[in-house]
This record gives structure tokens, C-alpha cells and sequence, in this order.
């Protein structure tokens, strides 16, 4: 590592790349790892595809505005190809010296990581190693981390992991009912995902009551296209909805969540599914599109559901209702899990713009003490963090996440130590 630890002169100016590498994209934030503040940030998507594109949208000052640009692209269009892309707009506006280092999204650190880390040659391998456990992820952020590496040579490069926060799950909550040998042996067990949006959601919910994170009792609702309940018992995560792999627990967008596990058997024995095709049907066509025949996204679902003359408006309206009833039995399970509950938390896409579903849900859970204001569940969207309960009930906040942040803030911190 050739860049000096972090010291208070330099954090007025520093910033850390957060970098998010999917099969066929890069997100990217250059982020001031204080105060949050995005000085640069941007997607490139259908990497290696005609439609290739990629979007940067720069704001170096609170008080500038904030300027968004296509580029031009090169056919094949790649990772490394999106992020030299990307290190000529950071050098054509000054901020390479900036950066201090890379913080990289990483989806599953299995059980080899409860915490963010260096990443060294031995980090790569375990990361490779652990793709067989999320063969569409890992892969995908060693070409991030690869690519990282050329493009900024001198720069300490830091994995923050998706499934770190769970690790303090207790072997009641991540064992399955299955053979013991499989977990043993094949590492067959949960592990839950978007742990650090649970993390920052957790710590904003905190800092609202006054709180330590490690005082605080919560159930987090992550809905976003993936989605995932959490319970937070003294801070720390004691159950998820996610499992072994992001296909568990709650509807999703596309994907089914729990299921009967007999319902594969039949799809491939008396319906002649190939396992590819079944993976694909419960990866990619169930969940809000599977169940509404229309969509994925909650906002055209939405707009069908009230929209009486829309020939899926009550086919739209089902797929949101089941959504809804599967993540309030989720949350309600979780009462299991706590001795106290401080609040719920409702964040991603759906969770802070959607007062519907946010309604329904909180509707089917009285038993639990919630109950909906509906003046502030309509007016807490667009990034405002609120409390939407009546003065009576049990707190239940929105609050936006910003999982960048936290990857920049650990960053940070695992460089200065
Ligand atoms: P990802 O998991 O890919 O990060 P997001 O957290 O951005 O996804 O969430 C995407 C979901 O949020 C989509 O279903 C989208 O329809 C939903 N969403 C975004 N804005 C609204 C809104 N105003 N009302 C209802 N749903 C919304």
C-alpha cells in the first residue's frame, strides 16, 4: 500500500471510490466518507453488449449543479473499458488525487468475512472460492477488483461484503432442517444479504431515538427489485429472510422467495422443466412479474391497480396484495427473534416511496402494535427519514438507505487503523 493512513487534514478533501460490479454492470460514487456528499457518481450497464452505455453525473460542490453526461462508446464495451472510461472524467476533473482508496461491493463473503477487509492476493482466492455459493455475483466482483487494480495501481483496494452483518446470526437462525454434513461440509446455510443497507438503516434508526446501534431492538424491511426483512437484536443481525442464496424468504420483483421445495421436483418431473429453466422461472419470471403477468416494478403495478380500465389492473393489484401479506408474515415471524422491538424499518426502492405498500403491510400487523398515520406515511417519501405511526403505536420509520455511504465510511476506517 502506497497511500499514507488516513489523517484529519487530509479528510476535509479525500474521497473513496465505492465501486459495484454486477455480471453486466458498474455502479460507481466517489464519496466524501464524513459527510456522505457524492462528489461523482455513475452506472454503466449491458457491459459488453451493443447497448453498451454509460452515465456519469458529477456535483463537486454542495452548491453546484449537477451535470449528467452520455459518452460515446467503443464496441466491445467492457468493465475495464467503463472504468477507463471512468479514471479519464476523474483526471479531466482533477480528482484522482483525491481518492485515498476503492471500497468494492462484494455479494458473499460466506463465513471467511465478518468484517470489511484489505484485499490482497489471499482475499481474491477466497472470493473466487466463494462463488460457488453466488456464481452470478463473486465473479462479477472480481472483475471490478481486477480491473480496480490496473486502473489505480497505488491505491489500497477494500472489500465490504453483503453478507458480513449476518454473520452474528446465531446457528438457530442459519442452519437449515436438512442434513448436518451439508453445512459441514458444504457450507449448505444462510446467510442473508443487503447487510449493509440493514447496517445503515439500523444506525440512522438509532441516531433518530437517541441511541447506541447496540441498544437497539428493529425489524428492517429492504424492498427494493431484491427484498429482505431483518431482525436487529442489541445492533446486531439475529435472523434474515435471505438464505443461502438471494432467493429466500419475501416476494421479490422477479424472484419467488420461499417456496415448497416439492413444487422444483414437480415442475421437472411431471412438467418436464429442465433445472435451467426452473432456475430461470424462479430467479427471473415469479415474484411481482411472475404473479401479475405485467411487471416487476412496483410503480407500473401501482398505476394499474388504480387504473380500473387497465385490462391486468386486478392481476396487478393481487401481485401487490400477496407482496404485501408475505412481507408482514415475514415480520411478524420475527417476533420470535426479540424479546423487545424498538421499531420497524422500511427502506429501498419500494420501501421509501410506496405509502400503499407500506399501508398494507403495517395494516396486517396490529397484533405487533403497528398502526399507519396516513398524513405522514404520504408525505415521507423523496429521502425524508420519518416516523409513520400513530402517537400510540409502535414507531415504524421510513428511512433511505445509502449502502455507498457505509462502503465508504468502512473504507475509511479499515485504512486508518
Ligand atoms: P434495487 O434493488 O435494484 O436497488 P431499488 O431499491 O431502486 O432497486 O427499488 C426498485 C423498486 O422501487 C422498483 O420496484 C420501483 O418500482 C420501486 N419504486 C421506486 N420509486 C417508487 C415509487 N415512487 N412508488 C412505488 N415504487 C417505487
Amino acid at each position: 500500500m502506497n497511500k499514507p493512513l488516513l489523517s484529519s487534514e487530509q479528510s476535509v478533501d479525500t474521497a473513496i471510490l465505492v465501486i459495484n460490479c454486477g455480471s453486466s454492470s458498474v455502479k460507481f460514487s466517489l464519496i466524501q466518507p464524513e459527510t456522505g456528499h457524492s462528489l461523482l457518481s455513475g452506472l454503466a450497464e449491458c457491459l459488453t453488449t451493443p447497448q453498451a452505455s454509460i452515465k456519469i453525473k458529477h456535483k463537486l460542490t454542495p452548491s453546484e449543479n449537477e451535470q449528467s453526461e452520455t459518452s460515446p462508446l467503443a464496441q466491445p464495451y467492457d468493465h475495464q473499458q467503463a472504468l477507463t472510461t471512468l479514471v479519464s472524467k476523474l483526471r479531466s476533473l482533477n480528482l484522482v488525487e483525491n481518492i485515498i482508496a476503492v471500497g468494492h461491493r462484494v455479494v458473499h463473503g460466506g463465513e471467511s468475512y465478518a468484517q470489511p477487509v484489505l484485499i490482497n492476493d489471499d482475499v481474491k482466492a477466497t472470493i473466487k472460492q466463494l462463488a460457488k455459493l453466488a456464481p452470478l455475483h463473486n465473479p462479477a466482483n472480481l472483475i471490478g477488483i481486477n480491473a480496480c487494480q490496473q486502473a489505480f495501481k497505488d491505491l489500497p483496494q477494500m472489500a465490504i461484503f453483503d453478507t458480513a452483518f449476518h454473520q452474528s446470526m446465531p446457528e438457530k437462525a442459519y442452519l437449515y432442517g436438512v442434513p448436518f454434513s451439508l453445512y459441514r461440509e458444504h457450507g449448505i446455510r444462510r446467510y442473508g444479504f443487503h447487510g449493509t443497507s440493514h447496517f445503515f438503516v439500523a444506525n440512522q434508526a438509532a441516531k433518530l431515538m437517541g441511541k447506541s446501534l447496540s441498544q437497539c431492538n428493529l425489524i428492517s424491511a429492504h424492498l427494493g427489485n431484491g427484498c429482505s426483512v431483518t431482525a436487529i437484536k442489541n445492533g446486531e443481525s439475529v435472523d434474515t429472510s435471505l438464505g443461502m442464496t438471494p432467493l429466500e424468504g419475501v416476494m421479490m420483483g422477479t424472484r419467488s422467495g420461499d417456496i415448497d421445495a416439492g413444487i422444483v421436483f414437480h415442475l421437472v418431473e411431471q412438467l418436464g422443466y429442465s433445472i435451467n429453466e426452473v432456475d430461470t422461472l424462479l430467479n427471473k419470471k415469479s415474484g411481482l412479474l411472475g404473479v401479475s403477468q405485467l411487471s416487476n416494478d412496483c410503480r407500473t403495478l401501482e398505476e394499474a391497480m388504480l387504473d380500473p380500465n387497465h385490462p391486468q389492473s386486478a392481476q396487478a393489484k393481487l401481485a401487490l396484495t400477496v407482496f404485501c401479506y408475505r412481507i408482514a408474515k415475514s415480520i411478524a415471524s420475527f417476533s420470535a427473534s426479540l424479546t423487545t422491538l424498538d421499531g420497524l424499518i422500511f427502506t429501498g426502492g419500494i420501501g421509501e416511496n410506496s405509502s400503499w405498500v407500506r399501508t398494507q403491510i403495517i395494516k396486517q400487523l396490529s397484533l405487533l402494535n403497528f398502526s399507519v398515520c396516513e398524513q405522514a406515511n404520504q408525505t415521507a417519501r423523496f429521502g425524508t427519514n420519518g416516523n409513520i405511526s400513530t402517537a400510540d403505536a409502535r414507531p415504524c420509520w421510513v428511512i433511505a438507505t445509502n449502502e455507498e455511504w457505509v462502503i465508504a465510511q468502512q473504507s475509511a476506517q479499515l485504512l486508518s487503523k
